[in-house]
């Protein structure tokens, strides 16, 4: 079964008491394949964070149908919602608390007994190249270094599916580069990633398969070789 599976997908928000509402998503359809690390690309205001909204429950969808590994979001949104693991665009954790003790509070939220949670953190720190910073005050970071926390948050209940909103919006290319690194090695290790994006450099070194979403259709979707070969 695909990792992702949208269908016919519509969003209409509401413009208020006399006004039209916006159509942000006019039927979408995609799937991701297990495994892929797939990018939504597209311009601002092409309908990328409903598109993700709707896929993380964030945001209530007007018409169609979602399913994560088979899962159908209406009807099992809690089965669903277990498989994915999500990085909001903003630095949301506590800054007068420390790396290892935000990851693991964090699996202990979702149930993982402590113990466990310990050990994923070390793999987690690990891989987000933070595992010195571990006991460090987390304001004390550098800007990259809080970005990656993110991702190593998002991964401490072992999601089957990593969903990211423009992770690198508004970071220079070093910072990029950092995050690029720690999910590559996400994506290697089995657990699959689809991000939105608006750069192009990005999408292409980091992703195998990508839509393009512009004003909220999908207009290209396919392999990031196929695609480029077009341009
Ligand atoms: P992107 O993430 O690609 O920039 P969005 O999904 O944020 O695009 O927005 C798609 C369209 O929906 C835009 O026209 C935007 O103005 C509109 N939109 C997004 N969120 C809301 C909202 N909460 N209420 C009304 N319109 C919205
Ligand atoms: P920044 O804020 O630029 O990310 P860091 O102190 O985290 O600063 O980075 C310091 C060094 O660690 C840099 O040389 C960078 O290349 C390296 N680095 C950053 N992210 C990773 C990663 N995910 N895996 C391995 N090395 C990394």
């Amino acid at each position: 079964v695909p990792a992702l599976s949208v269908r016919d997908l519509r969003k209409t928000y509401d413009g208020g008491p006399n006004k039209a509402g916006v159509q942000a998503l006019k039927g979408v359809s995609l799937d991701v394949a297990p495994g892929d690390f797939f990018a939504l690309l597209g311009p601002n205001g092409a309908g990328k964070s409903t598109l993700i909204g709707i896929v993380s429950s964030l945001v209530n969808l007007s018409a169609g149908s979602v399913s994560i590994f088979g899962i159908d979001l209406a009807r099992q949104r809690d089965a669903a919602m277990r498989m994915i693991g999500l990085v909001p665009q903003e630095l949301n954790f506590n800054m007068f608390e420390k790396p290892l003790d935000i990851l693991v509070n964090y699996a202990g939220f979702y149930g993982v007994p402590r113990e466990e949670a310990i050990r994923r953190a070390e793999v987690e720190l690990k891989r987000a190249h933070l595992w010195e910073k571990a006991t460090m005050m987390s304001r004390t970071l550098s800007g990259g270094m809080k970005r990656r926390l993110m991702i190593a948050r998002a991964m401490m209940t072992q999601p089957r599916l990593l969903i990211l909103d423009e992770p690198t919006a508004g970071v220079d290319i070093e910072i990029r580069r950092g995050m690029w690194k720690t999910l590559k090695e996400i994506n290697a290790a089995g657990t699959t990633i689809i991000l939105t994006t608006h750069y192009l450099e990005e999408a292409e070194s980091l992703c195998r398969n990508l839509a393009i979403i512009d004003r909220g259709r999908i207009v290209e979707q396919g392999p990031m070789k196929a695609l480029l070969a077009k341009l």
